[in-house]
């Protein structure tokens, strides 16, 4: 077949996902918790007969519930599968002028491979030598929106609210989008900003603090008539997007704020004595807002043998093979249990 029919497209690589029953997966930044036994409730109660009728055309209880959650209107809120596709419809909607969408060098590598799939002009803007993100480089410079990760993945530093509401008013012309998706682990949230600033998307999932990767549940705060703009290319591409089952889990999970707190508070505490005991072994860990750290090995070792030594024994952590981070290693916070098994195998490498 002729071969110019085809798009030839290089995709965002995720984490991979082993089958071992034994395994050890600190790779994606899933919650090594389960969600909240009250969203296990509402999948137990769901009445699967139901499946045979379209899910809400947007999503509405969920759409909703966060409306609720966060005090703003249901015209501010929209509910995609993942922060993925939310962010995906946003490339689409909103970067359409022509000028660069600017974004961190470093950061969540499905930004570039979106702007490329919508012939988005991009320009990656370099981060400090210390991997901070200089919110002066996007200040002044033409561009045809911005998008950031906040805290940053996967530096998993976090940047001052201060910083983006500089970067906000500064680009009253184009959209800026902050992605939040590990805000609830210690980031300052922008979301009460989107009451001032009508440039401002502010993306969030419950893919990381809810325990909800699976379910595919991802949404953004912004003004109604950038809600409006995100709906209509959605709406012209798949007008059912989240499934019924988990529209009700969604629910459920925002309707359970203890548990939410409790597991992310959870998670900081592992967070917290992992960064303590990877410093004494001789590791360059970044300070982390997030559920992952960025730690570098001590000299004796690199990056890529820690990584191989510890998927020999089914512990899987992520290397990038990306210049200038290609000797950091992102560990996700696990359970106490899991990370100290991880712990003891780098301790045997380095004969500690
Ligand atoms: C995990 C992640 C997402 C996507 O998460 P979904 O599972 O699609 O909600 C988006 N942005 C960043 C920075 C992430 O790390």
């Amino acid at each position: 077949m002729n071969q110019d029919n085809f798009r030839t497209i290089t995709p965002y690589v995720p984490g991979i996902q082993p089958g071992f029953a034994d395994m050890i997966k600190l790779n994606t930044n899933e919650n090594p918790y389960p969600p909240s036994p009250k969203v296990i409730e509402a999948s137990e109660k769901f009445n699967a007969a139901d499946l045979r009728l379209y899910p809400s055309v947007d999503v509405g209880p969920l759409r909703d519930a966060l409306a609720a959650y966060h005090g703003f209107d249901r015209g501010c809120v929209f509910v995609g599968v993942g922060s993925d596709d939310v962010l995906a419809t946003i490339f689409q909607a909103c970067f359409n002028s022509g000028r660069a969408l600017l974004f961190p060098e470093i950061t969540y590598s499905f930004y570039e491979v979106w702007a490329r799939l919508y012939n988005i002009k991009a320009e990656k803007i370099p981060l400090r030598s210390d991997f901070t993100i200089d919110a002066d480089a996007y200040i002044g410079v033409e561009n045809g929106g911005i998008v950031i990760a906040n805290p940053n993945a996967p530096t998993s530093i976090a940047m001052s609210g201060s910083d983006i509401e500089r970067i906000i008013v500064n680009n009253p012309d184009n959209v800026v989008v902050i992605d939040e998706a590990y805000v609830d682990f210690g980031g300052e949230s922008v979301l009460e900003f989107v009451r001032k600033y009508d440039n401002l998307i502010v993306v969030r999932t419950f893919s990381k603090s809810r325990s909800l990767a699976g379910a595919r549940i991802g949404y953004c705060v912004a003004c109604p008539e950038l809600i409006s703009v995100i709906e209509a290319v959605r709406n012209s591409i798949n007008s059912y997007t989240n499934n019924r089952p988990s529209i009700e889990m969604g629910v459920a999970s925002v309707g359970d704020e203890k548990y939410f707190r409790d597991t992310i508070a959870k998670v900081i505490k592992t967070r917290e004595r992992l960064t303590g005991e990877l410093k004494e072994l001789g590791f360059n860990v970044l300070p982390s807002s997030a559920n992952f750290l960025f730690a570098e090995p001590p000299a004796m070792l690199s990056a890529a043998e820690v990584y191989e030594g510890l998927a020999e024994k089914h512990i899987y952590v992520r290397h990038f093979k990306i210049k200038g981070i290609d000797n950091f290693l992102r560990i996700t916070v696990g359970t106490d249990e899991q990370i100290d098994t991880m712990l003891s195998e780098v301790r045997k490498m380095l004969k500690k």
